[in-house]
């Protein structure tokens, strides 16, 4: 684990990306080639190595092509801010602890969690997979329950209402979740939950002729004609989990997507006022965090590996 001593000194913060970068040695940017030499350091920001490549002769230092390459801010401060991301702490809290602008600390936070989205795989889910979806409250200041899950049937009144009422569900997006139980989660902010919508999403993610556990809500009826297996539980009717096959294991259920809508829920809270603009990259970066399966101080070096990865 990254301590708190390295990130308090510039030439250690190099060395960690160094070696998260090129753990194999430096290599060329350009053209992949390990000749490479060193050409002494920056001029104002001396712990970063510049470098020579023997093969194709152009220059490059430690951040080419990195995403922290021609910032203001220096490494420390970008790693400090990722540090206390991972501690999920607002940008104000962080502006505070770095000493820094909170605006600065705004656009270096969205910054993050761009590369970090973008660098993150597609999951590929099968076996068990379990799909669900909740509204989260986007758009206004000030709502500390962001994630809602009770009172689905009014929501689904409103979603099934007349155009008119767009607004008010506009307040709310949808985010639709699926989980391969034991392995990783995809999340994704939609514009409805309609089969038309969620359909291409599923069969993206979710290998054909797997076993798919919904509630009842009827977007899931097509899921056979789309190629997957398909049990639903009826929360309508006080069921949460069954046992269909006698065995004692209550297999039929959605509880292990409920349980990542109540870790959302909290790990959302710090962040007040998230806009629907930016709540696709609060989501997606919690879906690497969980996927990852880190926390806390453990989440720097695989957000830095993941950052750092071409
Ligand atoms: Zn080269």
């Amino acid at each position: 684990m990254i301590s708190l001593t390295t990130l308090l000194d510039d030439a250690k913060c190099y060395d960690v990306l160094r070696g998260l970068r090129w753990p194999e040695g430096v290599m060329c940017p350009h053209c992949e080639s390990l000749q490479v030499s060193k050409q002494g350091h920056d001029t104002t920001q001396p712990a970063r190595q510049k470098y020579r490549c023997e093969d194709c002769g152009r220059h490059f230092d430690d951040l080419t092509g990195t995403i922290f390459a021609g910032r203001h801010q220096p490494l420390d401060a970008w790693i400090g801010c990722l540090y206390l991301m991972g501690l999920n702490q607002s940008n104000c809290q962080i502006a505070h602890e770095l000493d820094l602008n909170e605006d600065d600390v705004q656009r270096m936070t969205e910054q993050l969690r761009m590369g970090i989205v973008a660098k993150t795989p597609l999951p590929r889910l099968s076996g068990e997979v379990e799909c669900d979806e909740v509204y989260v409250v986007a758009g206004h200041k000030g709502h500390p329950d962001a994630v809602e899950k009770k009172g689905r049937k009014g929501r689904r009144r409103r979603l099934k209402g007349a155009p008119g009422r767009g607004t008010l569900e506009k307040e709310k997006p949808p985010i639709f979740g699926m989980i391969e139980r034991g392995g990783q989660v995809v999340l994704r902010m939609l514009e409805n939950v309609q089969q038309k919508t969620i359909r291409p999403l599923i069969q993206t993610i979710i290998a054909p002729g797997t076993l798919v556990y919904t509630d009842e809500y009827d977007i899931y009826a097509r899921l056979p004609q789309w190629g997957y297996g398909h049990k639903t539980v009826c929360h309508s009717q006080g069921e949460y989990a069954r046992d269909e096959d006698g065995d004692g294991f209550h297999e039929v259920h959605v509880n292990t997507m409920e349980g990542v809508w109540s870790l959302l829920r909290s790990w959302l809270r710090p962040h007040r006022g998230i806009s629907q603009e930016k709540l696709p990259l609060y989501v997606g970066f919690f879906q690497f965090m969980h996927n990852v399966r880190c926390r806390g101080r453990g989440l720097l070096q695989p957000m830095l590996s993941a950052l750092l990865t071409c």
